[in-house]
């Protein structure tokens, strides 16, 4: 599934090309996404140009003098820049046609992702309007998170990974955020003191950050069929490392499910 820093990539991947175009038209080809592609979305989009290139948690923004564009990749989605006459492949949704004669090609075999328009403020729609903070922007921190998880009973891993507290920690972030700051994923997000927080704060912010930093890398192939952000190859200190020794103590790692998500921890670094 693509995770903030994948997302970020795709967006650093189509700024350079899709900022100040004009849009030439829409090409639709399967409406059917998450939520259906509004029918009325080609004739509106005709004529104006993308006037930012932006990204709130996983959603990608294209903002218009009369709207913005609002698109998540979902489970399997992929966005790449090609020529419209490119040969399609299975699965390419839409082409969203640009005036330096290059397209944004939508890729998504499972479609749960979507493109969809606003009119208001996009941080005002539905999806976005209860988003947490950006946890690489200033409003993300240690006190933050100490604050909204006060007498909170919930595991301190499904707290980081809840998008209402902050957004884009996904499981493999969660489990070696958690391992950095030397914390116990099953703890009571509530019974965490303010400066175990600030470290987890900050080790959210590195893993991300790395993640982002190593996506870069690929975006020279942007433009061409290799060009899909997939995961990026990170050494991972726990997550997926069942049994294999804590890279810091030599301890075999532990794993279970908690949440039905797999969760990966050294008994003896965190507590
Ligand atoms: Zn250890």
């Amino acid at each position: 599934m693509p995770e903030l820093p994948e997302v970020e990539t795709t967006r650093r991947g189509i700024e350079p090309y899709a900022l100040g175009q004009g849009i030439v038209g829409l090409v639709v080809r399967e409406p059917r996404l998450r939520w259906p592609i509004p029918e009325d979305l080609p004739g509106k989009l005709r004529g104006l140009s993308v006037l930012a290139v932006r990204r709130r948690g996983k959603y990608i923004l294209l903002d218009t003098a009369a709207g913005a564009l609002i698109l998540h990749l979902g489970m399997s989605g992929s966005l790449r820049v090609c020529e419209p006459g490119h040969p399609l492949k299975k699965h390419d949704h839409f082409d969203l046609v640009l005036a330096n004669g290059l397209c944004l090609r939508f890729h998504d075999p499972r479609r749960f992702g979507c493109l969809l328009w606003t009119e208001a403020d996009p941080a005002a729609h539905p999806l976005l309007a209860s988003l947490g903070p950006e946890p690489l922007e200033a409003g993300f921190s240690g006190a933050y998170l100490h604050r909204q998880a006060a007498s909170r009973g919930v595991a301190v891993k499904a707290f980081v990974m809840d998008s209402h507290v902050v957004v884009g920690v996904g499981n493999i972030y969660a489990n070696e955020a958690l391992f950095m700051a030397g914390i116990l994923p099953t703890r009571a997000a509530g019974r965490i003191s303010l400066p175990r927080y600030e470290r987890l704060a900050g080790s959210i912010r590195t893993v991300l950050a790395a993640s982002i930093e190593q996506g870069g890398t690929t975006l020279r192939d942007f433009v061409n069929e290799a060009g899909n952000p997939g995961y990026f190859q990170q050494t991972l200190r726990v997550y997926g490392r069942a049994g294999e020794p804590c890279r810091a103590c030599g301890t075999a790692i532990h794993l279970e499910r908690l949440g039905q998500r797999a969760t990966y921890w050294c008994p003896q670094c965190q507590r």
